[in-house]
């Protein structure tokens, strides 16, 4: 009897050890599940604090302290707004190559014109004029949301870049990224939106260029009437069908729709922090000598004084008169510093050229890739500060542009990106 509750006991005494075990164990795993989710949200905040919200009213500039050579890290000059390097956005070549009447600019003017078109008719909710250019998946992107939208007027589309492109004998596709600001009215409130999307273009291989009329009026890309869209998708003036990505460009998709009332000024460098350099053309040499042969009484050499009063002129307020691109890229930024009432100074001094990375051409203009070097000065003050002293050399790559005809063919900046570079190469 007392062997039975000897037993018994024993029993009981491991049974409770197990499910005490279990309790203990389970509590462990809580715990450890608790601490791995706080593991991964702080991996996943952001690294970066917008430190003119730190430092409202304070003096920060970029001088010698802060290095530009920071391969692989956020922390180069100009980059203060907590974004990482701006890559270089691709050219448009290879739309060129299975498309001989391919223009890179006027694609790009048609883009904005395409969306300002697109925006304006989002309040009413125009299924079929959108559907002239987007496609089902991208209209039910562009227009979710906002149901009560009255209106959206003023936009004004600022970066305009280049993310991806491709081209094979089946299909041409360029993924753009928007950058703009627009007033949004719902009921009685104007609100001012500043907003990022990316739209992805499509295309047909076999479909080419219409001319320049046609592609900029967003009309029929057979005929070019502008008349509206039909029931099913026809020009109601030539009666083909106009949409979808076998007659001319299609927004195949929208991606990353990002709204935002205040977005953080640019302090740092214009036109956005610095990528990395670009290898020169493995053809470059041939490319000068085919400069050279075309043009006998225009050495490439003379471009230099030149790309370097546009580079003046764009870290300028000069800059914010500038034509294409290159303008409302500009333009858009004194917006946004005006818009948080940030003053930013930018000097620059002698320049010393380094030299063509690139010479192209497409249907309508021939492109010249620069490279240059110059002690850059960027500082954003409050105007109790002095600017500081020995500014760091940056490294800039232009890409100019001019037509292939006509009588004046003045040059334009239609690309300026910065670039670090090791210090013993600087
Ligand atoms: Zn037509």
């Amino acid at each position: 009897m007392n062997d039975f509750i000897e037993q018994l006991a024993v029993i009981l005494v491991m049974v409770f050890a197990v499910v005490g075990l279990g309790f203990i164990r389970l509590s462990l795993r809580q715990k450890s599940s608790v601490e791995r989710l706080k593991e991964v949200e702080d991996r996943a905040r952001p690294r970066f604090q917008d430190d003119l919200h730190h430092a409202k009213a304070s003096y920060r500039s970029w001088d010698g302290e802060k290095p530009i050579t920071s391969h692989g890290t956020n922390s180069g000059i100009g980059n203060t707004t907590g974004h990482g390097a701006t890559p270089r956005a691709p050219r448009l070549e290879p739309i060129h190559r299975v498309d001989a009447r391919f223009s890179e600019l006027d694609f790009l003017e048609f883009a904005v014109a395409l969306y300002t078109w697109a925006h304006t008719l989002r309040p009413k909710r125009d299924f079929l004029s959108l559907s002239a250019f987007l496609s089902d998946i991208a209209l039910d992107t562009f227009l979710s949301g906002m149901a009560d939208l009255d209106s959206v007027q003023d936009i004004r589309v600022g970066g305009v870049r280049t993310l991806r492109v491709y081209a094979d004998e089946h299909w041409a596709s360029v993924e753009i990224e928007f950058k703009a600001v627009m007033v949004e009215r719902v009921k009685d409130d104007f609100v001012r939106i500043f907003r990022t999307e990316s739209w992805r273009f499509r295309r047909r291989s076999d479909v080419k260029s219409p001319s320049r009329d046609v592609l900029m009026s967003l009309g029929c890309p057979h005929c070019g009437s502008t008349a509206p869209v039909g029931e099913t998708k026809e020009c109601l003036d030539c009666g083909a069908q106009r949409a979808g990505a076998e007659h001319h460009w299609q927004v195949a998709a929208i991606g990353s729709m990002r709204r935002n009332p205040q977005p953080s000024p640019p302090v740092g460098l214009p036109l956005g922090p610095p990528g990395f350099a670009v290898p020169n053309a493995p053809d470059i040499a041939v490319k000068r000598m085919e400069w050279s042969d075309r043009y006998p009484d225009e050495p490439l050499s003379a471009l230099q004084p030149l790309a370097e009063e546009l580079l003046r002129q764009v870290t300028d307020r000069r800059g914010l008169l500038l034509p294409g691109m290159m303008g409302r890229r500009l333009r858009y930024e004194h917006e946004l510093l005006s818009n948080a009432g940030v003053v930013r100074h930018v000097t620059v001094g002698p320049v010393e050229h380094r030299g063509e990375i690139d010479i192209t051409r497409d249907a309508t203009h021939e492109f010249v890739d620069l490279r240059m070097a110059a002690p850059v000065r960027v500082w954003v003050q409050d105007g109790k500060t002095v600017p500081p002293q020995e500014p760091p050399t940056c490294i800039c790559e232009m890409t100019l542009a001019r037509q292939l005809e006509g009588e004046e063919r003045p040059w334009q900046v239609v690309d300026l990106r910065w670039v670090e570079m090791p210090k013993d190469e600087v």
